[in-house]
């Protein structure tokens, strides 16, 4: 795993782990979320589950790639930041791990920038960029950039969004 920014770390796949060493961000469906949760295939969309089950260190969002930005829903990431913010701000490490750490990942670790210190979108892809390239190379070339499009067009709203820090 590399830390992007301080205390905030982006990994793939074989970066997952549950224990209370690094608070967790798991955004993988396959397997984190199934695992967590308890199914496979698909989750009734009525399970009070269907988008995160969370504890303490770790919170499983129901998340696959996707190249449009239709599939995103904000509650993902109010909840993100619901769970995420007092975690940090407690001096909690954070680690954000999807299956290869191209896209949904280090989307997610530009925005917690982001909100952290009121960037706009272009200030946090700016410095984002030479931090971790690989973002960009793989959006780029495989056009998987679904959740980077829902970001951008939902910024403002976001960084504007308090988050309720009651579950930490
Ligand atoms: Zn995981």
């Amino acid at each position: 795993m590399i830390e992007v920014y301080p205390h905030i770390f982006v990994g793939p796949m074989s970066d997952c782990r549950t224990n209370s060493a690094i608070n967790t961000v798991h955004l993988p469906k396959i397997p984190c979320h199934q695992n967590a949760v308890g199914y496979t295939g698909n989750l009734d969309k009525n399970h009070p589950n269907y988008l995160w089950k969370e504890s303490s260190s770790d919170i499983f969002f129901n998340t696959v790639d996707c190249d449009g930005p239709g599939y995103w829903r904000i509650e993902i990431f109010r909840k993100f930041l619901d769970w995420t913010i007092p975690r940090y701000n407690q001096g909690k490490r954070i680690l954000i791990h999807c299956n290869a750490a191209q896209s949904r990942s280090p989307a997610f670790v530009m925005f917690l920038d982001a909100w952290l210190n009121k960037k706009t979108w272009e200030q946090a892809y700016a410095d984002m960029m030479p931090r971790y390239p690989e973002y960009n190379r793989y959006a780029v070339s495989y056009k998987l950039m679904g959740v980077s499009i829902f970001l951008r067009d939902h910024w403002k709203e976001l960084l504007d969004y308090n988050p309720n820090e009651q579950s930490a």
